[in-house]
C-alpha cells in the first residue's frame, strides 16, 4: 500500500471553497494510486475562538478543559472534509487523535507524543481511500484528551507518516515554501529548492514560522521528507531532506531573525566554579528557556555574564536572578529588551573558513554595532540593536548572494 500524508494547515481549510482546493489535491494523489492521510487543522481562526471563548466562561480556564475544547476545532474539519469527499464518492472518514491512538504525555496545552500505534490506521486504510485525520492532538493514559502546542498539526502529519512508513509528508499552508529570509523584510528572498533538516532547524528557531519546529525534530529522527507547499498553486514547494553533500556548495542557506530576545547581564560575578550553576540552574528550574550565552575571560576574578531570554519571560527572569545576585557577587543586573538576534545559518559553513567574516564586514559596512556573537557548527548568531534588525538581515542576504534565485528544479 502506499501511503502519502499531505497536511493542510487552517487556512487552506478555511472555508467550503478552500476545502475544494484541498479535495483536489487529495484527489490527485489518489489517482497516481495513493491511500491518503489529509490531517488537518482547525479552520482558521477556530481555535483563536474557542480560547476566546473558554475565557468568556473562566477567568482561569484549566488547560485540561481547554485541550477537550480546542480538540472540537479539528474534529469539525474532519467532519466537514470528510462529507465534502462522500458527496463525491470518495471512500472517506474522519479520525480523531484518541482513535488512533497518538498516545502523548499529561502537559495539556503543549503535549508531546509518546508513541503512535499504526495498526488501526492501517485497517482503516484497508476500507477507506481517505482518512481526514484530526491534527494537533492525542490522549494520555488516562484516555483525556491533550493538544500539541500551536501549530501542533504539522507535528501530527511527519509523526503520523513516520509511523505509517509513508513516502512522503506534504505540508499545505499559504505559504509557498521555505525561504532564504523572510519576504516581509527582504523582497529578495528566494523559495529553496531544498534544506536541511538541521538547518530547518535553525530557520524554524528563529522566527522563520513555517513549520512547528517538534515537527521538523521528527523528520530529522525518523528521515521522513517533508515537502512544504502551498495549497493554492502547483508550484513546487520546499523539500526538508537530510544533509547532503550537495549542500555544502552554498557557504549560508539563510538568515533569519528573532525580535523577541531580551537581553540580562549580570555585572562582576565570581569567576570560580558554581556561579554559572547558581545562575542558570534557578532559571531552568523555572522554565526559562535561556538562548545566547557569553561569559568572557577574566583577569581578576571577577567576569560578566551576558544571555538572552524571550522578552516575555524577561521580568520573571529578573525576579529570579536578584535572588542570587548576593551569593554570585554581581555588583548590577543589566537588561535590555531593545535587541534582536540576526543568524547565518547553513550547513556549508562546517567545512568553510570566513564565513563569520563575510558576516562582521557586512554589518559593519552598514555601522550596525553587534552585542553578543554566538556560533555552533552551522550557524552565526549577532545580537543587535532591535531598530537594526531588517537592514541586517537585508545587508548579511545580499552579502551571502542569497538573491541569486536558485536554478535546480524539482519534481512534484
Ligand atoms: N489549530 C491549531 C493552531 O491553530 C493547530 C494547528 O493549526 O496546527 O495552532
Ligand atoms: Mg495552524
Amino acid at each position: 500500500m502506499k501511503v502519502v500524508v499531505q497536511k493542510f494547515g487552517g487556512s487552506s481549510v478555511a472555508n467550503l471553497e478552500r476545502m475544494r482546493q484541498v479535495q483536489e489535491k487529495v484527489e490527485r494523489k489518489l489517482n497516481k494510486g495513493y491511500k491518503v492521510v489529509a490531517v488537518l487543522s482547525a479552520m482558521s481562526g477556530e481555535t483563536d475562538r474557542l480560547l476566546n471563548l473558554a475565557e468568556d466562561f473562566s477567568s482561569r480556564p484549566d488547560t485540561d478543559e481547554l485541550d477537550t475544547l480546542l480538540c472540537t476545532g479539528e474534529q469539525t474539519s474532519t467532519a466537514l472534509f470528510s462529507m465534502l469527499m462522500r458527496d463525491k464518492d470518495i471512500k472517506t472518514r474522519s479520525v480523531q487523535g484518541f482513535q488512533i491512538p497518538v498516545h502523548t504525555d499529561s502537559f495539556f496545552g503543549k503535549s508531546r507524543i509518546r508513541n503512535i500505534s499504526s495498526d488501526n490506521l492501517l485497517n482503516l486504510l484497508n476500507d477507506y481511500d481517505v482518512l481526514a485525520v484530526a491534527g494537533f492532538q492525542g490522549c494520555d493514559q488516562d484516555q483525556r484528551l491533550t493538544t500539541l502546542g500551536r501549530g501542533g498539526s504539522d507535528t501530527s502529519a511527519v509523526a503520523l507518516a513516520a509511523a505509517l512508513d509513508a513516502e512522503l509528508c506534504e505540508i499545505f499552508s499559504d505559504v509557498d515554501g521555505v525561504f532564504t529570509t523572510d519576504p516581509n523584510v527582504c523582497m529578495q528572498a528566494q523559495k529553496m529548492n531544498r534544506i536541511a533538516y538541521d538547518e530547518m532547524l535553525e530557520m524554524a528557531s528563529m522566527g522563520a514560522k513555517v513549520l512547528q519546529i517538534r515537527s521538523v525534530e521528527f523528520a530529522k529522527k525518523y528521515n521522513v521528507p517533508v515537502h512544504v507547499r502551498s495549497t493554492f498553486n502547483d508550484i513546487p514547494g520546499t523539500l526538508l531532506v537530510q544533509e547532503d553533500n550537495n549542500m555544502e556548495g552554498a557557504l549560508v542557506s539563510g538568515i533569519a531573525y528573532d525580535k523577541n530576545q531580551a537581553r540580562i547581564t549580570l555585572v562582576n560575578v565570581f569567576d570560580q566554579p558554581g556561579i554559572a550553576s547558581k545562575v542558570f540552574n534557578p532559571l531552568a528550574d523555572a522554565g526559562i528557556v535561556v538562548d545566547m550565552i557569553v561569559q568572557n575571560f577574566s583577569k581578576e576574578n571577577k567576569t560578566d555574564i551576558t544571555f538572552t531570554v524571550s522578552k516575555g519571560e524577561l521580568e520573571k527572569a529578573l525576579e529570579i536572578i536578584e535572588e542570587t545576585k548576593d551569593e554570585i557577587g554581581a555588583v548590577d543586573i543589566l537588561s535590555d529588551t531593545n535587541v534582536a538576534k540576526v543568524s547565518v545559518i547553513g550547513v556549508g559553513m562546517r567545512n568553510h573558513s570566513g564565513v563569520a567574516g563575510i558576516a562582521f564586514k557586512a554589518l559593519d559596512k552598514e555601522n550596525i554595532n553587534i552585542m553578543i556573537i554566538s556560533t555552533s557548527e552551522i550557524k552565526i548568531s549577532c545580537l543587535v540593536e532591535e531598530k537594526y534588525t531588517e537592514l541586517a538581515v537585508r545587508t548579511l542576504h545580499e552579502a551571502f548572494e542569497l538573491d541569486k534565485s536558485n536554478s535546480e528544479s524539482m519534481e512534484t
